[in-house]
């Protein structure tokens, strides 16, 4: 067994003790694998384990992967800053966007998916935390946001994702997903019907899984540690990267 493919049984196993010890469904929680900045012979290694799911936040090395593994039956989702120059290829080549926050990139992500494809799957980030350098819509703007997200024939609005500030103590990481939860069964309680809570990482799984994430995006834990240098490593956004609008 590959290391990837032994890596991937054990987080699939600590997603089913966890789902377990916080009174989780069987199966309420997904795993989407993040293969940024890994090879594709990562990816088809993972997909030979039978993942699905994988996760990419820059276009632009999204690509050649998406090319070099087309002859798998996979689901890609985006989860970085999307500039508005690199929204058509975000909506001709994925099935999932996890990081929306603005309403340019959403119409124009609605207008340029293509008609052949059913309407790309999209969930709000929000900044929990409020933090000023991160993305992500701040939470007394989600009502409207969603309103107009929802009212985009292209996207379907499946729900909201969050990137917090990094913490060690589980009672604190489980705060932010837990104002997450709330704000979507606000949403919910006002008629949206959303069905996704796109939270926890490698580090913050656990309290995501116990706040009723039902998708937890996973790097290191199933790829390795990545290269620290490049911008497109870490979930930290390069300042300047993202055009304004
Ligand atoms: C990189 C990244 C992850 C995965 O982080 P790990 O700590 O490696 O599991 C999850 N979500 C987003 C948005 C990311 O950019």
């Amino acid at each position: 067994m590959s290391s990837i493919a032994q890596s991937l049984e054990k987080i699939r196993n600590r997603v089913t003790v966890l789902e377990h010890r916080y009174g989780r469904p069987a199966g309420a929680v997904r795993v989407l694998a993040v293969s940024k900045t890994k090879p594709a012979e990562a990816v088809r290694a993972a997909a030979e384990a039978g993942q699905r799911d994988f996760g990419e936040n820059h276009v632009q090395d999204a690509l050649s992967k998406l090319d070099a593994l087309a002859d798998l039956d996979l689901v890609w989702h985006f989860i970085g800053p999307i500039q508005s120059n690199k929204t058509r290829i975000v909506a001709t080549r994925f099935d999932w966007v996890h990081s929306l926050d603005r309403t340019k990139i959403a119409s124009r992500l609605s207008e340029q998916r293509g008609e052949d494809l059913p309407p790309l799957n999209v969930c709000i980030q929000v900044n929990v935390s409020g933090e000023p350098s991160k993305s992500g819509i701040a939470p007394a703007e989600l009502d409207a946001f969603a309103q107009f997200v929802a009212g985009l024939p292209r996207l379907k609005l499946r729900g909201l994702m969050t990137l917090p500030r990094p913490c060690d103590e589980l009672a604190l990481q489980r705060r932010p997903f837990a104002a997450l939860r709330e704000m979507l069964e606000g949403l919910n309680a006002g008629g949206f019907g959303l069905d996704t809570l796109s939270m926890g990482m490698t580090d913050d799984m656990e309290a995501a899984i116990a706040e009723g994430a039902t998708i937890v995006r996973i790097g290191t834990a199933i790829f390795g540690a990545r290269e620290p240098a490049s911008p497109s490593a870490g979930p930290a956004r390069v300042s300047g990267s993202r055009p304004p609008g």
